[in-house]
Order: structure tokens, then C-alpha cells, then sequence
């Protein structure tokens, strides 16, 4: 953590444990002039996207410009994660600004008790939608003794991480308690400049569909993360050319008992002629962008 960490119209902060809320009409601290003061100079103006190889799961780890970061779902356990995410962080840096939860499934929230435990995280973002499994219960434990600020996702919410590198949630558009787990997860667009990347988490085609009616004008992308590690519950034909992205990154392990990537994903892909990286094949995907040039490292 370095600088000012900004959620602008987050109307509702919320801590929570054991599927209870308590609402605390607060608002995440911030100082956005914070960051005009600071030195870019060290990273020279670039975000880093990093794709983290977790195996079968998903684990995405954000660096602005300015030193802050995010990490968007924390793969299916603890050893995935720590030695995935020891390969993008300095060994010395022990916090975290901002962790995003997609879905309560363990394949996103697996690794983040241990996460919690071993580093400081600011704040977390959720939705309203749980799980009972024990993967979600010691997520849940391991937030409330974190004593992390926690903040429920909504459509329109953003996320500002630096001057100009903004997370915008696209989905859920409301309450998503008692949902479908992949149904409710977090869809958002990071951009920086002319640069973007939409996350899907989980999402089925019903989502994307409701993307492309309701927020048509927010999904295109360079660089899409496969909804659901490359699944046919996801994908659609209609999706992938209103996204039209340069670049469809997959995470998912090899040799998975779910069969993923779907061929006919992969096929529709190739029709399409959008490049396709797999954590299967490259290990952690990583992306540096200065807001015009976008860089597969
Ligand atoms: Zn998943």
C-alpha cells in the first residue's frame, strides 16, 4: 500500500460475519490529491494486469501506476495463491489496498484466509450473495478479524485506484443474497487511458446478455477474462463480438475434472481471431499498459 485508495458512490459499507450485516454509513477514506504529489516515476506510469496462475480458479492482481493494488478473487487455496502472488509482490511488501471478491465459490475465495492472515488488506469487496462451505466461512472469518473496511459491490460503482485507472463494477445491479453463485458474480472493467479489461468472474451467458442490453456502451475491451475458465456456460457468440477484445485470457488448470476450456469455446475464439492465453500454457499472464501502448509480457 502507498497512496489513497477511492470508492466513489459506495452508498453502503458494510462489516459483516457469519451471514450478518450491520450497516456503518461510512465512507472508505481517500485523498485522490494525494496522488498528483507522489512520484509515478517509479513505475514509470504503468498498470499491471497480472493473470496469476492458480491453477483451476481465478486470481487477478491490479498494480496502478502509483503503487496501489488490488487483487480480484484469491484462486482455490492457500499454497496457489501465496506462491502465485510471490511472483508479482516483493517479498518485503505485506499489504494490499484493495481485495474483490467475484463469487463465494472456493475456486475464488480459496486462498484468501491465508492472504488475510499473512497481510494487510484495507478493504474488501463483496456482494451480498454467500455460501455456506467452509472455504466461504473462514473468507468471512478471516475479514472480520482483519477489521478490513468491507464494501458491497453495485453496478455504477468505481473504483479509483490512480488518476485516471478506474475499476467500474458493471454487475450486480442490485441485491444478490440467495442467487445462483456464478449468476451473482462481480463483473467490472478496469481502464487506464485508451486501455481496458473486463472481468467476468463467473458469469453465465444470462449475464452477458444483460450486459450487452443494459451496458452496451461499457464492454468493449483489449483484453477479456473468460467468464467461468473458459466454460460453455459462458462465451457467447454475441458476447465476444460486442467485447471484441485483442486478447481472452483463460485461468484454469490443466487437466481439470470440468473439462475446461469448452473446444467450442476455444473454436469460437479462434473464428473470431482473438488471441487466446491460457494459465495452462503460460503459467501467470502479465499485462503492463501506460494508458495507450498495451504490453503481453
Ligand atoms: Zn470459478
Amino acid at each position: 500500500m502507498v497512496n489513497g485508495f477511492y470508492v466513489q458512490d459506495a452508498n453502503q459499507l458494510i462489516r459483516k460475519r457469519n451471514l450478518q450485516y450491520v450497516l456503518v454509513a461510512l465512507f472508505i477514506v481517500v485523498n485522490i490529491f494525494i496522488w498528483s504529489a507522489v512520484a509515478h516515476a517509479d513505475r514509470r506510469g504503468l498498470l499491471t494486469v497480472a493473470f496469476l496462475d492458480v491453477g483451476q480458479g481465478d486470481a487477478i492482481y491490479i498494480e496502478a501506476p502509483n503503487g496501489n493494488q488490488m487483487l480480484i478473487d484469491g484462486g482455490p487455496s492457500s499454497g496457489a495463491l501465496l506462491r502465485a502472488i510471490g511472483q508479482v509482490m516483493p517479498f518485503w511488501d505485506r499489504s494490499l489496498d484493495v481485495v474483490l471478491a467475484t463469487h463465494p465459490d472456493q475456486d475464488h475465495v480459496g486462498g484468501f484466509p491465508a492472504l488475510l492472515e499473512s497481510m494487510n488488506i484495507e478493504n474488501v469487496v463483496t456482494t451480498e450473495n454467500t455460501a455456506t462451505t467452509g472455504a466461504y466461512r473462514a473468507f468471512e472469518d478471516g475479514v472480520f478479524e482483519e477489521g478490513a473496511h468491507c464494501v458491497l459491490a453495485r453496478a455504477g460503482e468505481r473504483i479509483i485506484l490512480d488518476d485516471g485507472v478506474v475499476l467500474e463494477v458493471l454487475f450486480p445491479n442490485k441485491n444478490a443474497k440467495g442467487w445462483d453463485t456464478n449468476t451473482s458474480s462481480i463483473v467490472a472493467r478496469l481502464s487506464y487511458g485508451s486501455t481496458s479489461f473486463l472481468l467476468t468472474g463467473d458469469s453465465p451467458q444470462s449475464i452477458e446478455q444483460y450486459l450487452i442490453n443494459k451496458e452496451s456502451g461499457k464492454i468493449n475491451a483489449d483484453v477479456l477474462k473468460l467468464a467461468h475458465h473458459g466454460s460453455k456456460t459462458a462465451s457467447s457468440k454475441l458476447f465476444l463480438s460486442a467485447v471484441d477484445p485483442e486478447y481472452a485470457v483463460i485461468s484454469v488448470g490443466k487437466d481439470n475434472k470440468y473439462g475446461h476450456p469448452n473446444k467450442e469455446v476455444l473454436d469460437l475464439l479462434a473464428d473470431f481471431k482473438i488471441s487466446t492465453l491460457s494459465t495452462i500454457d503460460r503459467g501467470t499472464i502479465l499485462f503492463e499498459t501506460d494508458g495507450g501502448n498495451l504490453y503481453l509480457r
